[in-house]
């Protein structure tokens, strides 16, 4: 894969990025970014470089802010990170990190975008909106012409202020959930993956709007299905006799007491489990020939978007109260407490 290099990176965030690097007294500096993001951080390596900073980039993977190469800075020595993309995940940082957002500022057309999202949204009138990170600078502009066209427009805050108003992550989506009871549809800007996660967890109907392919999409139908995948996994565990509890190493991934309790209760159920440690949880590093099912306690998006790649089930902890007849399957679907475990960071 290819990265565009942009042709100037914006002074202020050069200077931001100069001004808190010289605030910890870093002069070793790991640059780290998703993919999609590379071309940047070759461009602000180079920048910093010029200013005299000894830079080094990361070239793993880059997930999320829950993603934080700490490991890698301190494998290093480095005195600080700068992480593209994200905002910030991980509460507290061993090393300095400076967080650059990097927010998509080429022209949408939001008039066409609201517009082609209408018919799907209607005949509602109270829409919950919901935006990721890189889309945030058009939420007013989203949220005027949606008022034009006749709706009123609700977003919320997040709880403890992690993210900006109407701000969704792929596990996260407590700024919308808290419009809930007040809106009849939600409307996301953003990808489908935002819009699979929220509709997954909410009653009401989720569109999707998409300003970079300009592809609009009702969720429902493609939720549904899903919801019957990971019932299938449900009722595949069950038959389960020695379980890979997944615990993750990556800082905002990192679940330790979760997984231990999770042991635990699938050693009380009969069933012979065991912690599984892992930095990436990829299918090419599952031990299938000694496991027959995994507990996935790293990113939830893990088990629901890539689990055709997996040969056994790989659970979520909340599917497995399902599993082991803890909960119910019809108390779980659409509602927060599928990624309610998630938010907890122990
Ligand atoms: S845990 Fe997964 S969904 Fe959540 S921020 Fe990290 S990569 Fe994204």
């Amino acid at each position: 894969m290819t990265v565009d290099v942009p042709k100037e990176l914006p002074m202020v965030k050069l200077e931001y990025v100069v001004a808190e690097l010289e605030r910890v007294k870093a002069k070793k500096v790991l640059v780290q970014a998703p993919q999609g993001l590379k071309g940047v951080a070759l461009q602000l390596s180079e920048e910093l470089s010029r200013r005299g900073f000894d830079v080094m980039i990361s070239g793993g993977p880059c997930w999320g802010g829950c993603d934080l190469a700490l490991n890698e800075a301190a494998a290093v020595s480095a005195d600080a990170i700068v992480h593209l993309g994200h905002t910030k995940f991980v509460k507290q940082s061993t090393i300095p990190t400076i967080y650059l957002e990097c927010r998509y500022e080429h022209n949408v057309d939001v008039e066409q975008l609201v517009m082609k999202s209408v018919h799907l949204l209607r005949p509602a009138k109270k829409i919950g909106l919901g935006m990721t990170l890189q889309w945030l600078n058009l939420l007013e502009r989203v949220k005027q012409t949606l008022e034009n066209h006749g709706f009123s427009v609700l977003y919320g805050q997040h709880e403890n202020g992690r993210l900006y108003p109407s701000q969704v992550i792929g596990c996260d989506y407590t700024t919308i959930k808290s419009v809930e009871s007040k809106v009849e549809k939600f409307l996301i800007v953003g990808s489908f993956f935002h819009g699979l996660g929220l509709s997954m967890i909410t009653d009401r109907c989720v569109v999707v709007a998409d300003p970079e392919t300009m592809h609009v999409e009702d969720m429902t139908q493609i939720t549904r299905k899903v919801l019957m995948q990971r019932y299938a996994q449900i009722c595949a565990f069950r038959n389960s006799r020695r379980v890979g509890v997944i615990l993750c190493t990556k800082p905002g991934q990192k679940r330790e007491g979760l997984a231990a309790s999770i042991v635990s209760a699938l050693r009380k159920a009969g069933k012979d489990a065991y912690v599984l440690v892992l930095n990436e949880v990829d299918e090419r590093f599952l031990p299938d020939e000694v496991f027959d099912a995994y507990v996935n306690t790293a990113c939830p998006r893990i088990s629901i978007d890539d689990h055709a790649k997996f040969k056994k089930p790989i659970l979520l902890p909340s599917e497995l109260m399902v599993a082991l007849n803890l909960s119910s399957w019809e108390e779980l679907i659409y509602s927060y407490e599928y990624f309610r475990w998630c938010m907890r960071n122990d």
